[in-house]
């Protein structure tokens, strides 16, 4: 492994849980925001990853607390970055923001170090020459519940180095992820160039009135043997993302269907705080959703 201290920038939902994962598995990681305030709020996450750690994967009292250990916190970029030989941006998805940051942090590193985005929507070519390193920057991006979901998807622009990219995708792996290489940019990675497109169908069909919702999931669920239908992914991704997603495809294509679809899930889900899982309801009424329950996938 090439790499050993590891910095985190940018410590909101998915950088702690980066910062966690990597300390869990036990590099030492230094975690990066812009002041106190963002420090003390990831403590307070990260904290909180702990008994889900205990829960979801059988971790012992004495690993979580290891791992919480080997964090530290820096507000001040220059301390936080002086040992990394990786740097994992997790700030907020917005391009300016973004290109700011690595600016300053292309100054504030070590030649040495490596940099690797965790933007969901931007490419790696949109900061190469912000980060004033392009062949040393690449994409590695994780998926929200990361000790759970553990795909890593690794992907390279035109000016990544190759050694570069064996050794991020060698470092996905010794934190526990399914390490997913891509040999060139794709927006929205592998996952998401499959999945959009299916939740986009899956509404359509629905707002087109050809199928309902436990129609659509059970005919994915039996057709594929797939444990969740469109509808109850879109349940677990969360209906505000898919109402920002068919939002702005209805304003970028024009089609009425796609308004439709917006306006359906802002009046029917989101002004009803049906937002999914994470408020108990979405499409489906949890923790025993229709499509869960005997007999949902026979008749
Ligand atoms: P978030 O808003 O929860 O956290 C962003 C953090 O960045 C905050 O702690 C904020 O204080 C900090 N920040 C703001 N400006 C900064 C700066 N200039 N320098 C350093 N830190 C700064 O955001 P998030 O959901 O964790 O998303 C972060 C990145 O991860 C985005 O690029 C997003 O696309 C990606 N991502 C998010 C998810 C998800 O499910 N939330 C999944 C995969 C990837």
């Amino acid at each position: 492994m090439n790499y050993k201290n590891i910095t985190v920038a940018g410590s909101g939902v998915l950088g702690s849980q980066i910062a966690y994962q990597t300390a869990f598995k036990g590099f030492p990681v230094t975690v990066y925001d812009i002041n106190d305030e963002a420090l003390d709020r990831a403590k307070d996450r990260i904290a909180k990853l702990m008994p889900r750690y205990q829960e979801d994967l059988g971790a012992s009292m004495d690993e979580v607390e290891a791992g919480y250990g080997r964090i530290t916190y820096h507000s001040d970029l220059t301390q936080a970055v002086a040992e990394a030989d990786l740097v994992i941006e997790a700030v907020p998805e917005v391009v300016h923001i973004k290109e700011g940051f690595y600016k300053k942090l292309g100054k504030a590193a070590p030649d040495k170090t490596i940099f690797a985005t965790n933007s969901s929507t931007m490419l790696p070519s949109q900061f190469a020459e912000a980060t004033g390193r392009p062949a040393k920057f690449l994409a590695l991006h994780f998926a929200n519940e990361v000790w759970k979901n553990n795909t890593a998807e690794i992907m390279k622009h035109t000016g990544t180095d190759e050694q570069v990219f064996n050794d991020v995708i060698a470092f996905a792996k010794a934190i526990g992820m399914v390490a997913l290489p891509l040999h060139k940019e794709q927006p929205g990675y592998i996952l998401n160039s499959l999945l959009v497109p299916l939740l986009e169908v899956a509404q359509l069909l629905l707002v087109k009135e050809i199928a309902d919702v436990e129609t659509i999931d059970k005919t994915w669920m039996v057709g594929t043997k797939a444990p969740l239908g469109p509808f109850g992914i879109l349940d677990v991704v969360g209906i505000n993302t898919a109402y920002n997603i068919g939002q702005a495809k209805a304003q970028v294509t024009g089609d009425a269907d796609f308004e439709k679809v917006a306006e359906l899930l802002k009046n029917d889900y989101i002004d009803k705080g049906k937002l999914g899982r994470a408020t108990g309801e979405g499409f489906y009424k949890y923790p025993n959703p229709t499509f869960a329950k005997p007999g949902f996938l026979e008749s």
